[in-house]
């Protein structure tokens, strides 16, 4: 499973750049040797809509998932927190939703980094990319594959391209949903370690991303719609609809981080 906590690389990566069409050949299925066994002592970076998802489909609030399944860190370079999936504590530190002869028990809202594996992003700037330009061909794409030696699937004789492979796994729906929420991240990189982020801006970063359930509340039961000025159309859109609510955090977060964004302060009276 790919290794994703901060950056990281380890020595199994190979960086092996492929474009959106690069061919490659993979498969995995139940009747591999190796089946399960990607999905125990890894590191496995939850994205806001694998969370929205994996609540949903759990049938828990997001605050509870992330009490139940996650562990909290934070990315060193962005100097921002990002949530992992908490393993289990047994010998194999395995998923909490895998099962030897099943496979993942989660499988329809499995996360994002467990869909694209065996390829690895090169970048997040990618997403960055085209949520700017909504054009998968112009986006500054690259991708390689994450070949660990426990994994049999390249013996298999499936060939994809990395666009089929990205299609078939549903990963394209997931970046776009994500992209805002990039963007932060890779902006947030480039700016100066010198210049920090106030911890409530932090927070603020935490509830909006990770916590859908409580940011609802947040933007429904608190001032908040007296602070900011929202469109009445806006606010319908987003009041039942967790997508547009995130995405809607993801362009409020812009005002707290960057002072700029859709979402504006409003004039004191
Ligand atoms: S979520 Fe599913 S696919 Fe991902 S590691 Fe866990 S069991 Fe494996
Ligand atoms: S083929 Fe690779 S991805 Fe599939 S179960 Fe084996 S280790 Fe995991």
């Amino acid at each position: 499973m790919q290794k994703t906590t901060d950056d990281k690389t380890t020595s199994e990566v190979i960086p092996e750049q492929m474009g959106y069409n690069t061919r490659f050949q993979f498969e995995c299925h139940k009747g591999v040797k190796c089946f399960t066994r990607c999905c125990r002592d890894i590191d496995i970076m939850l994205t806001p809509y694998d969370i929205l998802t994996m609540r949903k489909y759990l049938d828990i609030t997001s605050e509870e998932f992330l009490a139940i399944y996650t562990d909290i860190h934070l990315l060193e370079k962005a100097d921002l927190p990002v949530v992992t999936l908490k393993l289990l504590d047994d010998e194999q530190k395995s998923c909490p939703f895998v099962q030897d002869k099943e496979g993942c028990l989660i499988y329809e809202c499995r996360p994002s980094t467990c869909r694209y594996y065996p390829l690895g992003m090169g970048s997040l700037s990618y997403a960055s990319e085209l949520n700017k330009n909504n054009d998968e061909e112009n986006a500054d794409a690259f991708f390689f594959t994450v070949k660990e030696a426990h994994c049999l699937g390249f013996e298999e004789k499936k060939e994809w391209t990395v666009a089929d492979w990205r299609e078939d796994q549903g990963v394209n729906i997931r970046d776009e949903v994500n992209a805002g929420w990039t963007d932060l991240i890779v902006r947030k990189k480039s700016v100066p370690m010198s210049i920090k982020l106030s911890e409530q801006s932090k927070q603020m970063f935490f509830l909006a991303c990770y916590n859908i359930d409580k940011f609802r509340k947040f933007v429904f039961e608190s001032s908040f719609l007296k602070k900011f000025h929202v469109d009445p159309a806006k606010i319908e859109e987003i009041r039942n609809d967790d997508v547009k609510l995130l995405q809607f955090g993801f362009n409020w977060l812009k005002v707290i981080f960057f002072q700029e964004g859709e979402v504006k302060v409003k004039k004191e009276e």
